[in-house]
């Protein structure tokens, strides 16, 4: 059983090629931002992973679906994404995790491999029940801070600093809020309009995880 998570690539894909990144997007499906999203992947032609707030995917099956259809992977992202999340009851950690996997699989119609924390914060409840879920543990390890709103040129340039092997964390939802839409991500979307066509030109290989 893993007792951290994943950082970067080639921890969960040795035999990747030496220069894959991993673009991960978090909180989604929303029904505003997943489909701007999807356009823009499938524009640059870039495979991403898809943390899924299983709230969100009981509400959108049909955005779930569409990530899925267009090659995407999906990563169980908890069921309410609680914050802090190492704060709850072993048994509330456990709920979160096994409920997601359960409604994320159902609108999928596949089961996620992955799990990331709520905040990336795991604490050890969480890694048990990954584990007994067969999930692998994920983290990032560039983080532009999209959901904070900083502006599209600070978002650009944390991802342009993108080195081979990388693990990239952006957001199409927001994990603080119930509603559906509660946060502009268009700052995230015009970043990556940028990045994704000039991370390709300098020969980066996007992996799903
Ligand atoms: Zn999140």
């Amino acid at each position: 059983m893993r007792k951290r998570p994943v950082y970067t690539v080639h921890q969960i894909l040795p035999h990747a090629p030496a220069n894959a990144v991993a673009l991960t997007i978090d909180d989604g499906p929303d029904p505003t931002w997943t489909p701007r999203m999807l356009a823009l992947l499938r524009k640059y032609n870039v495979r991403a992973t898809f943390c899924l707030i299983g709230r969100q995917a009981q509400a959108h099956p049909d955005l779930v679906r569409r990530i899925v259809a267009d090659g995407h992977a999906i990563c169980n992202h908890s069921m309410t994404h609680p914050l802090p999340f190492s704060h709850r009851s072993a048994a509330a950690i456990g709920q979160e995790i096994d409920q997601a996997q359960s409604v994320i699989t159902k609108a999928a119609g596949t089961a996620p491999r992955l799990f990331r924390a709520p905040g990336g914060d795991f604490p050890p409840a969480a890694f048990a029940t990954a584990a007994k879920n067969g999930l692998t543990p994920i983290a990032w390890n560039v983080d532009p801070a999209d959901w904070s709103r900083p502006g599209t040129q600070k978002i650009v340039a944390s991802l342009l600093a993108t080195r081979p092997g990388d693990i990239l964390l952006c957001h199409d939802g927001d994990g603080n809020r119930r509603g559906d839409s509660g946060t502009d991500r268009s700052e995230t979307v015009q970043a990556l309009a940028t990045v994704l066509p000039q991370l390709k030109s300098r020969g980066y290989t996007f992996v799903t995880l």
